[in-house]
């Protein structure tokens, strides 16, 4: 009955990614093309030519559930709304990592007729950036254990090293490995292992970075290791900032491709949600609003994480302010909320929504009240949703003085979004305060954590285990205390209990282990365990992809 979204993205007649460029007034001498339809964007477009100062609206969402809440959608479909009004838009987002696309999740270039194209290419390889990335990361780890194998002048403690090499690929085999056999003249054997790129701190780095002077320092002050003293061996000790910023060179110009409804869409950098911030480059970000006067920007996971962070870490550090934030939700997904199975989602149910309905009033409350930044509920529309079901969600939103209105950008395209968008472009008209971040910097590291779960979280308070105390001291010591933090916690509840669903009360969160990112600049705690290589499952995704003598690809979805 429906249109897959490969059939929807082969269908649609793509410009010549130099008529999108022209949109935003960007010159072919300002762009490099990868083929017809992508390109990389110079970025000296951010010295040398004027800023428009343009608006820039966050996407964010309720705790995910397996009913899908559709962050992605709603993003490209409300930028393509804002397009139909005549606005000059442009929207960034992260790129999908490849390695999932051959899993359950599939690819992460939006839904329906709502899509970032060609969605194959962005699922798939793309630009080149995330190999970049992989191999900027393993020159680091080759130029570590070489150092090692050369006689260890920094006196690394081979116990200590924290560096992991990276691959963008689902691959649960290289978690852990014993690498460096075969005898002396084949390296030092020690316990190693892989994470996806997507996962590396280069990825963090990457995202982070204003420039390509500011990725340097930030990559020569990535920690790999400690010394038998102690002290933190970096990627600058070892002199692998140049070249690693060499591979990385061309993957710093943001990428240029076009939604289904014709609005330019910087699609640069994926970093995890979890140990990362989970937004796409401050690069991309600052371009955009540089070019346009809207944009739209997507941040990964539920609002408790994904906004958090987003506005904690990476406002903070690029200066960048949300003039509006959009919080998806689905009538499915709060029911789920309210205990529903996934099979009776489709089904009416106004006392389960009422009971998961709280979740999405607390992230409502956060964005409001802590984060003090105006909101407006973007529920997105299934075919299954009843009318009195949505006039349940407005009613409880309206009490906390945020409106609700329906997206039906998944069906329609752009079209299905203009009544988001005409209230995100009031929300927009009318604000006249100011952003708050949910702690400040110079409070300890624990006072920090505290702070986020009991504000953002609703928790009672935060404990540490005793390793995880042990950690904050010795990071504290050395020098760290000041950095902002990135929650690694389950996306799925509010808590650290992925179970606990709706808005959980009266719980504590844990803190497990603590360590910094010193490139990326923040200080990672984990909460619970956190999976930095993902596996396949039974049935993968990749068994039905194929491609055929045409090059057309099937099976991607
Ligand atoms: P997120 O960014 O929150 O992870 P996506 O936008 O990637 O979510 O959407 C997840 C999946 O749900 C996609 O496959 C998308 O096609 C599908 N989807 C999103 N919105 C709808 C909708 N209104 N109706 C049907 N399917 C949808
Ligand atoms: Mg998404």
């Amino acid at each position: 009955m429906f249109k897959t979204d490969i059939e929807i993205a082969q269908e649609a007649k793509l410009s010549d990614i130099r008529e999108i460029a022209k949109k935003l007034d960007i010159t072919e001498d300002e762009i490099e093309l990868y083929g017809k339809y992508k390109a990389k964007v110079d970025y000296n477009i951010l010295k040398n030519k004027k800023s428009r100062n343009g608006k820039l609206i966050l996407v964010t969402a309720i705790n995910p559930t397996p009913a899908g809440e559709g962050k992605t959608t709603t993003s490209i479909g409300l930028a393509d709304a804002l397009t139909v009004l005549g606005k000059r838009t442009a929207v960034a987002l992260r790129e999908p990592s490849l390695g999932p696309v051959f899993g359950i999740k599939g690819g992460a270039a939006g839904g329906g007729y709502s899509q970032v194209v060609p969605m194959e290419d962005i699922n798939l390889h793309f630009t080149g950036d995330f190999h970049a990335i992989g191999a900027a990361n393993n020159l680091l780890a080759a130029m570590l254990d070489n150092h090692i194998y050369q006689g260890n002048e920094l006196n690394i403690d081979q116990r200590r090293i924290t560096w992991r090499r990276c691959v963008d690929m689902n691959d649960r085999q290289l978690r852990f490995i014993v690498s460096g056999l075969g005898g002396k003249v084949n390296g030092v054997p020690r316990e190693d292992g892989f994470d996806i790129t997507v996962a590396s701190e280069v990825m963090a780095i990457f995202c982070l970075s204003k420039d390509i002077n500011d990725l340097k320092e930030r990559l020569s002050r990535i920690v790999v290791a400690y010394n038998r003293e102690g002290k933190p061996v970096t990627a600058g000790d070892l002199r692998a900032q140049g070249a690693m910023a060499a591979l990385l060179k061309d993957a710093l110009k943001p990428n240029l491709v076009q939604t289904l409804g014709g609005t330019p869409a910087f699609v640069h950098g994926g970093p995890f949600a979890n140990i990362a911030h989970g937004c796409n480059s401050i690069m991309a970000t600052k371009m955009a609003l540089h070019l346009a006067d809207y944009v739209v920007t997507e941040a990964g996971f539920g609002a408790d994480l994904g906004a958090e962070k987003f506005i904690d870490i990476k406002c903070r550090m690029a200066g960048l302010e949300p003039s509006a934030v959009v919080i998806v939700a689905t009538v499915r997904a709060l029911k789920y909320n309210g205990g529903v199975l996934k099979d009776k989602l489709g089904e009416k149910n106004l006392e389960a929504l009422e009971k998961g309905l709280p979740n999405l009033l607390k992230h409502v409350e956060n964005i409001t009240r802590v984060f003090n930044l105006p909101a407006v509920v973007a529920l997105n529309r299934f075919p299954t949703d009843t009318e009195e079901e949505i006039e349940l969600v407005k009613e409880k939103c309206r009490e906390l003085g945020v409106n609700v209105k329906v997206s039906e950008v998944w069906a329609k395209g752009g079209e299905g979004g203009i009544e988001v968008a005409e209230e995100v472009l009031r929300l927009i008209e009318e604000k006249n305060s100011s952003m708050n971040f949910a702690y400040d910097l110079n409070m300890p590291i624990k006072e920090k954590i505290k702070t986020i779960a009991r504000r953002i979280y609703g928790a009672e308070d935060a404990v540490f285990t005793q390793d995880a105390e042990k950690q904050i001291a010795e990071l504290e010591k050395l020098g760290f205390g000041n950095l902002p933090i990135c929650m690694a916690k389950t996306q799925y509840s509010l808590s650290d209990d992925a179970t606990k669903l709706g808005r959980p009360e009266g719980f504590k969160i844990t803190v497990r282990e603590v360590y910094v990112s010193a490139g990326a600049g923040f200080i990672v705690a984990i909460t619970g365990s956190i999976m930095k290589m993902p596996g396949l499952p039974k049935v993968p995704a990749a068994e039905k992809i194929d491609v055929d003598e045409n090059g057309r690809i099937t099976g991607l979805f």
